[in-house]
């Protein structure tokens, strides 16, 4: 039915999902990426050492989405995982996000359940409209919480101010009267079994998808001979910047094996609001459940240069997206998805989500 070709630009996520999706519908479908590998972002790698590592940061899959982790249940066995993260302030390490016993640890109390709800509503500074992330942040734990936890993290992660930043960037941390100190609460929460990349070559593992890697699309965008093409990269650069640069935060990765360690820290990640140049300390081995006798872990870096991580969500960038979005409307045989393509901080659940729902418009149209 489908005898049109497709070329799809980015082996993550957002061009995996809509390669499989179009092959199983009888399109034929060739993948490219720039790097030397596939799965984007969620690639993982044993490193030099044997430890199944994530090389650009730790990534947790969660969702709400029950079609969703049942369509990536096609493609791998999981392992049950909640992630949990502690906060250090001034040198002692808290349950972050907030709960109960950040509280009491913190302040040295004994709250119950509705103490801590009475403790945030005595220090919380109402913001009336709720428009950034100071605001989700000062009206939901005041200001003592919001410098020892919140500012100088933001600070260092975007380079800019809380009050600077998107409601939706700080909104993603929840505030809890409860103890529940799990970072994600969402219904289905896992690691694929075998990791990341094994679970991508069984996605893009179909008799009409090729897949050709170390490839830019900027290299051979004028020989393109495919009907469409899906474009997962950054939105601005498939218009050579007409409009200017988006900014995408970036970070560095410092990746360290400690051969003696079996734990270098009690939970998965660890954050360092206010010391340090990095955010966070990851360790793997919580995550994957490998057994091994030393560990690994990564700091992250936040910088401006380098590869595009994040979509920056503040009014003036997305104003500039929109812009490149009128753009891509009148691109008619291009699809742009994904977290680069769509400027938006998509966890990877919901890349998911788009990709299928943007193969379905796509099918629909040339059905
Ligand atoms: P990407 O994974 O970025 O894939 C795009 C691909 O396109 C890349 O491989 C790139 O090389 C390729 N590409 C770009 N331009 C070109 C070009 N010109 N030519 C050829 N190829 C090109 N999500 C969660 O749900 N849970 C987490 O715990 C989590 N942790 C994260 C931690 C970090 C540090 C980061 C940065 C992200 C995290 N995420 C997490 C988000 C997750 O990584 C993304 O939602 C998801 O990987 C995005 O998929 P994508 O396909 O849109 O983009
Ligand atoms: N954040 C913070 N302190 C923390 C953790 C997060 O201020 O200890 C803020 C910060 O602005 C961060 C945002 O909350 O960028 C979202 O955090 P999340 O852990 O979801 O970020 P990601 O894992 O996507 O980097």
């Amino acid at each position: 039915m489908h005898n049109q070709t497709t070329l799809i630009v980015g082996a993550g996520y957002a061009g995996s999902v809509m390669a499989r999706e179009l092959a199983d519908a009888g399109c034929r479908v060739h993948v490219i990426d720039k790097r030397p590998h596939i799965a984007g972002n969620a690639y993982d790698e044993l490193d030099e050492h044997g430890v199944l590592v994530h090389r650009y940061g730790p990534h947790i899959f969660h969702t709400n989405g029950e079609r969703i982790f049942e369509y990536l249940s096609r493609f791998t066995e999981w392992r049950p995982y909640e992630h949990r993260v502690r906060g250090v302030v001034d040198g002692v390490s808290y349950p972050f996000p907030i709960n109960r016993d950040t509280l009491n640890q913190l302040y040295g109390l004994d709250l119950d359940e509705a103490g801590a709800a009475a403790f945030f509503e005595r220090v919380r500074e109402p913001r009336e409209p709720v428009a950034t992330s100071e605001d989700v942040v000062l009206n939901a734990v005041g200001r003592d919480l919001y410098e020892k936890f919140f500012l100088n993290y933001t600070r260092k992660q975007w380079g800019l101010d809380p009050s600077q930043l998107k409601a939706g960037v700080a909104a993603r941390i929840p505030v809890r009267t409860n103890t529940d100190d799990r970072y994600f609460t969402d219904t289905f929460q896992a690691m694929p079994l075998h990791g990341y990349t094994r679970m991508f070559e069984a996605m893009l593992d179909h008799p009409n998808i090729t897949v050709e890697l170390s490839v830019d699309f900027a290299d051979v965008r004028a020989r393109n001979h495919h009907d469409h093409i899906v474009y997962t990269g950054p939105i601005d650069a498939y218009f050579n910047y007409r409009y200017g640069h988006l900014p995408y935060r970036s970070l560095r990765f410092e990746h360290e094996h400690l051969p003696a360690a079996d734990r270098y820290q009690d939970v998965g990640t660890v954050n360092y609001p206010n010391d340090h140049a990095y955010t966070r300390i990851t360790e793997f081995k919580h995550l994957t459940g490998q057994q091994h006798a030393g560990t690994s872990i990564v700091r992250e870096y936040p910088q401006d240069e380098g590869d595009p991580y994040y979509p920056v969500p503040r009014a003036e960038n997305e104003a500039l997206f929109k812009r490149y979005e009128e753009l891509a409307k009148l691109e008619a045989d291009v699809t742009f998805v994904g977290r680069l393509a769509q400027y938006r901080y998509y966890n990877m659940d919901q890349v998911v989500g788009a990709a299928l729902a943007a193969a379905k418009n796509f099918l629909s149209r040339e059905a």
